[in-house]
């Protein structure tokens, strides 16, 4: 976004007024809303997405569903609300996931608050007034006094080939995969990218599309899925447990049902072993988030883990060298960046009907008009290309709107030197801008998102409340504060080994932004603890007037 800031004074006329302003309608958002109207203020969410859902809402790509298990990826507020619903399965899909979304909304009577098929492109802070002007791209400027983003980690897509206008069949990005589907059969497909969204992509598509070209750059290590279906008595079981899982999920390392249970250092090689295989064959994220938390501080740990579920892939991929070349990581650790689970996925690659092209050193040159060009001059020729090629996590949503605070300083242009935060729920020069999912909190990755953005917005909302009770308007964190939370953030990231793997983690998929891990790795538990003691004192590294 290059609009300069306006002068305040220059500011057209509001075309309506609010005490909150929530951008975005997805997992944080809608919570946020209830929330805030609960406490009597009026609401305005807007959303760029046709409805509710957020990242539920686009990536309606084929195979998208969760690896968190659905039933600790609800809402723990309402326990009227969450038994009310039950899961199909262990890790629903999509179309699931987005009729839970509605069925929330419906439930709480979001839906008249909301206004969809909006972007917010500018907004501007009003130090006399001490209130925001909100633009978007529907002509509305609405003066709030709170401007809250709940714009979620991922929802900025990362557009970084050349010649996506070029091609002359159909090219599609993952995030905006079209609702009704595309037609794959008999079709030359390609998929760019190997994350956790390129994965289940694949896996999906394998034998429906004619043939399958997968262009994959940087190996990920993958675990396999078990997904059982529910039956009544499962969905009974587990809401059965609905105290059980309220009291141990917030407090959690990652906010899952969860914990790291076992220590190295008590456990023998085959004891080690024993355990590793017993949670690999959960079929869930266990392996990373309930095993051995040594893994991500020690490098003697983090290899013997790594080693395992490399043999596991290989196994798989059997021994095939160019497979194993190309999708097995050797060069960081298992855990240093998100693991996806997935169904069948490696197996894909032994398909006839599918190619793998190893694009590590030998790079995408551009898309042409019938293909995709690597850099020696090989040509694919193709009928639809899928990008999944992942987002400019944790800031991109924010600095793609001219945001401005205090003296018309620029949000993009100060994250685009450094990110920095307080506790991810503020920004020194920014009053009254609330956030979640954005860096230096643990929702900026390392998290079961439901469990963070709960927590995120209810400490949002107590904030706002306590504000109102004594009578001021205004809440900005002292520069001191945002200094001793980036501090402690980058004290706490530099004792593990996860800042030494590229990735998004750390921002390194975006050319030219700064380098951060962006995700609070101090825990889930200890990380609400903290927010909790900042509140309880009376917000001592904020500015409340
Ligand atoms: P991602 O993890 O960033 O993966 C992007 C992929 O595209 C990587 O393989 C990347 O390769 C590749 N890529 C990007 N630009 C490329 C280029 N120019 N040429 C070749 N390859 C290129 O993105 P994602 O898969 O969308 O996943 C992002 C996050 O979304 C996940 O980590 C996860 O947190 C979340 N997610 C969750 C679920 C779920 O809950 N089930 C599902 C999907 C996604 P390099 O690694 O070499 O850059």
């Amino acid at each position: 976004m290059t609009t300069s800031a306006p002068e305040n004074t220059r500011e057209p006329a509001a075309t309506s007024e609010v005490d909150a302003v929530v951008l975005g309608a997805g997992v944080a958002g809608l919570y946020q809303l209830h929330q805030l109207r609960e406490q009597g203020l009026r609401v305005r969410a807007f959303d760029a997405a046709g409805d509710v859902g957020g990242t539920w809402w686009w990536n309606r790509y084929p195979g998208a569903r969760f690896d968190s298990e659905g039933y600790i990826y609800q809402y723990l507020f309402d326990e009227s609300l969450y038994k009310d619903w039950s899961w199909s399965q262990k890790f629903p899909g999509q179309p699931e996931i987005e009729r839970w979304m509605h069925y929330v909304t419906d439930r709480l009577g979001l839906r008249e608050d909301i206004q969809f098929n909006t972007r917010i492109t500018v907004a501007n802070y009003d130090e006399d007034r001490g209130r925001w002007l909100v633009h978007t791209d529907q002509g509305d400027i609405v003066d709030t006094q709170f401007f809250i983003s709940c714009a979620g980690m991922l929802s900025a897509p990362l557009k970084n080939i050349r010649g996506t206008d070029d091609f002359r069949g159909e090219l599609v990005f993952s995030s905006s995969y079209p609702a009704e589907g595309l037609e794959l059969a008999g079709k030359r497909v390609g998929v760019v990218g190997i994350g956790a969204t390129g994965i289940q992509i694949i896996q999906s598509i394998a034998g429906e599309a004619g043939h399958l070209t997968v262009f994959a750059r940087t190996p990920q290590y993958t675990l396999p899925m078990k997904n059982p279906t529910y039956s009544e008595e499962d969905q009974q079981a587990y809401k059965a447990r609905f105290e059980e899982l309220r009291e141990t999920i917030p407090h959690t390392f990652t906010g899952f049902e969860y914990d790291f249970e076992h220590a190295w250092a008590d456990c023998t090689p085959e004891q080690r072993e024993a355990i590793l295989e017993e949670i690999y064959q959960d079929g869930s994220l266990k392996l990373w988030l309930a095993g051995f938390g040594e893994m991500f501080f020690s490098e003697e740990v983090s290899e013997v883990i790594s080693e395992f579920v490399r043999g596991k892939m290989r196994e798989r991929l059997r021994h095939d060298p160019h497979l194993v070349d190309t999708l097995v990581p050797t060069d960081y650790g298992f855990g240093t960046h998100r693991v996806p689970l997935e169904n069948g996925y490696l197996e894909v690659y032994h398909r006839d009907d599918v190619d793998l092209v190893n694009v590590r050193n030998n790079p995408i040159a551009q898309i042409t008009a019938t293909g995709i060009e690597l850099e020696d001059g090989t040509h694919h020729e193709l009928d639809v290309i899928i990008l999944a090629t992942g987002f400019d996590a944790g800031t991109g949503a924010l600095t793609r709107i001219d945001i401005r605070g205090r003296d018309g300083r620029s949000l993009a242009d100060e994250w685009g030197r450094d990110i920095r935060t307080t506790m991810g729920l503020a920004k020194y020069g920014y009053p009254n801008l609330l956030t979640t999912a954005v860096p230096l909190a643990p929702s900026a990755a390392l998290c079961n998102m439901t469990t963070c953005l709960q927590q995120q917005t209810e400490w949002i909302t107590n904030a706002v409340k306590d504000l109102r009770a004594e009578g001021k308007t205004t809440i900005e964190p002292t520069a001191e504060g945002e200094d001793a939370w980036v501090e402690h953030h980058e004290e706490v990231a530099s004792a593990t080994i996860v800042p030494r793997t590229t990735s998004w983690y750390l921002g390194s998929n975006v050319p030219g932004k700064p380098r951060r891990l962006l995700s609070y790795i101090g825990g889930v538990g200890t990380y609400r603890q903290k927010c909790d003691e900042e509140a309880a004192a009376g917000y001592p590294a904020f500015t409340r007037r």
